[in-house]
């Protein structure tokens, strides 16, 4: 709901942000609202003097949150929401963002910064609808397992955040630069690392980002269709098509280990879970070990 009282305080806020800078140097820092743990780790990267707020917890499935109180006071006092986006927290995050009474942070304003608007997505025009229960209409939403697709939104936030708060904009930049110097260092490694990777079967199509990026095959995925569990025959029409192949089935803690587990028996093959977001409280570097933990599990290392 629009509130042009809140607006205004909130412009203020901005401008004093420019005269402290001015006269006393920056002694106000950005609020900002990350909703999961891998954005809240870019936020950590780019801004680290930021009042950061992370709505999700990592092991909660950003698909099917419900908006609460705790987020709606969190958005109220933002000056950025920094989103996954492409429509992964459409359930909750409009919801909490309209009760919040901020009209700075709604999308198409400065202080909605969505990842998956940055950056190329995979799995925009398939058939699939919302109607069968599709969960990813818009293109697949799970940018943040890209560790490279990272790095260009972790430029197009250092450069939102030196529009938002200009006395800071240099840092902002560097901090940005430095994140992309890391990961394109760590590029060639978890490469190596993945060159022989036989395949992966996935509960959801979360991580397929990180598989295209690193040429590892997706070999099937449990959930027919994203946001739809498998009948029994669709989980034996995939061992079907797998048998006498080599792969691991990797799944996140809030999925169901049944599937997998069938799969897994029926295959022979090591069932692993994996949280698909960092720990809450990861910056940069626990994102890139969050990478790591990924990268040696699906060469069978992990
Ligand atoms: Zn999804």
């Amino acid at each position: 709901m629009f509130n042009p009282r809140l607006s205004k305080r909130n412009s203020m806020k901005l401008w004093l942000f420019g005269l402290l800078a001015i006269f006393a140097g920056p002694a106000l820092s950005l609020d900002v609202v990350a909703t999961s743990s891998s954005m809240g780790a870019l936020v950590r990267t780019v801004a680290p003097a930021a009042n950061l707020t992370v709505l999700a917890e990592p092991d909660q499935d950003l698909h099917m949150l419900q908006a609460k109180p705790s987020m709606i006071r969190a958005l109220r006092g933002a000056d950025l929401v920094v989103a996954v986006g492409a429509e992964l927290e459409v359930g909750w995050l409009p919801a909490a963002s309209s009760s919040a009474a901020n009209p700075g942070i709604l999308p198409g304003r400065e202080g909605y910064f969505e990842a998956a608007a940055q950056v190329p997505l995979l799995d925009v025009g398939g058939t699939a609808d919302r109607a069968r229960g599709d969960v990813h209409p818009a293109g697949n939403p799970h940018v943040d397992l890209d560790p490279v697709r990272m790095t260009q939104v972790a430029t197009a936030l250092g450069e939102r955040m030196a529009r938002l708060d200009s006395a800071n904009a240099t840092k902002y930049r560097r901090n940005a630069a430095h994140f992309a110097d890391a990961v394109e260092g760590r590029v060639p490694g978890w490469q190596a690392q993945l060159a022989d990777a036989p395949g992966v079967v996935l509960y959801h199509r979360d991580a397929v980002y990180l598989l295209e990026r690193f040429g590892v095959p997706l070999l099937g995925t449990i959930e027919p269709i994203p946001g739809v569990p498998p009948s029994g025959r669709d989980l034996r029409n995939l061992a079907g098509k797998l048998r006498g192949r080599d792969g691991v089935i990797i799944h996140a803690p809030y999925q169901s280990p049944k599937g997998p587990r069938k799969l897994g028996r029926e295959l022979g093959w090591s069932v692993k879970t994996l949280p698909l977001e960092p720990p809450v409280s990861a910056d940069g570097d626990g994102y890139l070990r969050h990478i790591d933990r990924w990268v040696s599990t699906i060469a069978g290392a992990g």
